[in-house]
């Protein structure tokens, strides 16, 4: 058997509508696009229920159905889609090297990194056997479902006052956890959350448990200063302290902020290493929707084409000479 390091043309890492859509392109584009999909294949839209504003689905569609439509037509167009979890990589030289699973390197002269993030949870176990069920770390996404309806929002950032206030819009009262005695959101934010009728703020108050045995009633919650515990009647639960960019492996290679979220040049996806691409959640704190998602994952592929193309070029002219 031998030795030789697989070698491919390009190399996506992870299987959100960012990496699919990067495949979708680059496939039609012959780049021979191989694409691991990482640990969750479809990555968090496949946890969450309907999606109601993705274009394109005018009745809306389940998370995890579109994320398998979209692995349909990636692999339709010519995708390599292996499971796999990018484990390493050594981005020193090119070709680039990428270990999968732990216990293979492949060589790749362009990466697409559509890794995304994770948002993060309480940890608690009811809030992981609800998720979906009323539980949910999107409000855009989901909140709409709860129209008319009590709901809760755990967080005191900019993320959670923003969502607090998208909520407010559609459902009837918003019950807003804070778990010291301040926001940590910006003060523009703060006056609004406070501003609103219907949003109501409890300081120091943690949740001990969301409550329900197949959808979410309810959440019981503490107050750290004085552990009261009080039990408040919602519909829905929605957790908003914060995503972690799933970046780790590429520390040390790629350009990040001081939250792990990948640098890319404005207007393109282009890291600090050429031939090396970001797309979608990873390098994206701000949008985090499917939808800008994959047009980013578009902006990648044809980024990547041109990359290569001009790489190819370069490495044309020395072999051209020597003919001549
Ligand atoms: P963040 O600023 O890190 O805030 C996370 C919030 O969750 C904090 O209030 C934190 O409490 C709370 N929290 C963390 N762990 C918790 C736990 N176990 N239990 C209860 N509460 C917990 O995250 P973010 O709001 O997602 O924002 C991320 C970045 O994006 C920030 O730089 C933000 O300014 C920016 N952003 C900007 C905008 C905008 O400008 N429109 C919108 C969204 C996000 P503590 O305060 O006690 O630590």
């Amino acid at each position: 058997m031998s030795n030789e390091l697989e070698h491919v043309h390009c190399l996506i890492i992870g299987s959100g509508p960012a990496g699919y859509t990067a495949a979708i392109y680059a496939a039609r584009a012959n780049l021979r696009p191989v694409l691991y999909q990482g640990i969750q294949p479809g990555g968090q839209l496949t946890i969450t229920t309907e999606v109601e504003n993705y274009p394109g689905y005018p009745d809306g569609v389940q998370g995890p159905e579109m994320m398998v439509e979209f692995e349909k037509q990636a692999k339709r167009m010519g995708t390599d889609i292996r499971y796999g979890l990018a484990t390493n990589v050594d981005f020193s030289s090119r070709p680039f090297r990428v270990e999968v699973d732990e216990e293979k390197w492949i060589l790749a002269d362009s990466v697409i990194v559509s890794t995304g993030a994770s948002a993060q949870w309480l940890g608690l176990e009811s809030e992981q056997r609800l998720n979906g069920y009323g539980v949910s770390a999107c409000a855009v996404c989901d909140g709409f479902f709860f129209k008319g309806k009590e709901v809760c929002i755990i967080g005191g950032g900019d993320t959670a006052a923003e969502e607090a206030l998208y909520l407010s819009k559609i459902c009837s009262t918003v019950h807003h956890f804070v778990r010291r005695g301040e926001f940590r959101a910006s003060k523009v934010m703060q006056e609004r959350v406070l501003n609103t009728p219907n949003i109501k703020v409890y300081w120091n108050t943690e949740v001990d448990e969301v409550l329900g045995e197949k959808t979410v009633q309810a959440v019981r919650v503490k107050n750290n200063r004085t552990g009261e515990k009080t039990v408040i009647p919602v519909s829905a639960y929605f957790v908003a302290i914060g995503h972690k960019p799933n970046s780790d492996i590429f520390k040390g290679w790629l350009e990040m902020d001081e939250t792990g979220y990948i640098k890319t040049v404005p207007g393109s996806t282009r890291t600090n290493v050429e031939g090396v691409f970001a797309a979608g959640d990873v390098q994206d704190k701000t949008y985090r929707q499917a939808v800008t998602a994959a047009g980013s994952g578009c902006m990648a592929a044809l980024d990547a084409e041109r990359f290569l193309g001009t790489v190819a070029h370069q490495q044309a002219i020395p072999a051209a000479k020597a003919v001549g």
